[in-house]
């Protein structure tokens, strides 16, 4: 089932999804995992369309409010998403209070906080169960691949079964689960990403992204690249590839995202996955009606 869809029938009108900012950091970052980050991860921590950081929670709301007015008509909700970095990597107490406040707003529907499965611990999942209560909150995991030899090249830090766990401890607590998964990852084959997908299907997540593997300006992503060791996706390949991946989603789990999101101005390659009018009609033509619904 695709987002709008499973927005319109669960709230009833058209929810658009706020980018907003927990001033937060990453264990991959700030030393405890790693200082380097993820290969791919932009200086921003995948983030690139948060309102801005230092503005309270209140402030940011309106800010991203304004950025998405033009596309608003009639009646509408609102996703508080909390995407760059780790989002629960940080004090439970002072994370609580950020996130309280976001949801505070009768105009938001669901809290949607994107993190690592490695920094779930107790209190932070107990903490996310109490505002679980409040209105539905969604966990975004970034596993990006099920593959070992990936997960160390682009490294992640963790290894899969810490994903499993993080899937099976939040969903003890009624708590959705959305999978990112990287399409394109060097030496990746179709049937390695299939695998992936299978992968986080069986273990239930509840929604999965699929994003398309972009290299970014100032990242070490762009150093491989730029040494001839990255090759990257041609479009029509993209394209053969999504349709043989949508088949494999049931009709209970909802698709976030087939196409990337990456800032134009931060792109080296592919370049073609900056003609977003492109992609979405050929998406729209031959992607689409393979959905499950
Ligand atoms: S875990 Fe997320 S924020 Fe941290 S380095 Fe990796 S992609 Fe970036």
């Amino acid at each position: 089932m695709l987002l709008n869809d499973y927005l319109q029938a669960t709230f009833g009108c058209k929810v658009y999804k706020l980018s907003l900012s927990a001033r937060v950091t990453c264990p991959n970052r700030d030393g405890k995992l790693g200082t380097g980050g993820c290969i791919f991860c932009s200086a921003g921590g995948s983030g690139e369309f948060a309102a801005c950081a230092d503005r309270s929670i209140p402030e940011q709301i309106a800010e991203a409010k304004a950025r998405v007015a033009a596309k608003v008509r009639g009646q509408a909700k609102y996703i508080a998403y909390f995407q760059s970095y780790t989002n629960t990597y940080g004090d439970a107490e002072y994370l609580e209070r950020v996130f309280r406040e976001a949801m505070e707003p009768e105009e938001i529907a669901v809290l949607s906080v994107g993190t690592r499965p490695d920094c779930l611990p107790q209190e932070i999942l107990d903490m996310l169960e109490r505002l679980n209560r409040i209105k539905p909150v969604w966990v975004e995991l970034g596993l990006q691949t099920i593959h070992e030899r990936s997960a160390e090249y682009i490294r992640r830090g963790y290894e899969l079964p810490v994903y499993d766990a993080a899937v099976r401890e939040l969903h003890k607590r009624g708590i959705s689960v959305i999978t990112h998964l990287i399409l394109g990852l060097p030496g990746e084959t179709h049937e390695d990403m299939k695998a992936s997908l299978k992968h986080v299907v069986n273990v239930g997540s509840d929604g999965v992204k699929l994003q398309l593997l972009h290299v970014l300006k100032g990242t070490d992503l762009a150093d491989e690249y730029a040494a001839g060791k990255v090759p990257v996706m041609e479009f029509e390949e993209y394209i053969d590839l999504l349709c043989e991946l949508v088949p494999l989603i049931p009709k209970e789990l909802v698709i976030h995202r087939l196409t990337g999101d990456g800032d134009k101005k931060l792109l080296i390659a592919p370049l073609w996955s900056a003609d977003k009018k492109r992609v979405l009609n050929e998406v729209n033509r031959r992607v689409l009606p393979l959905v499950k619904r």
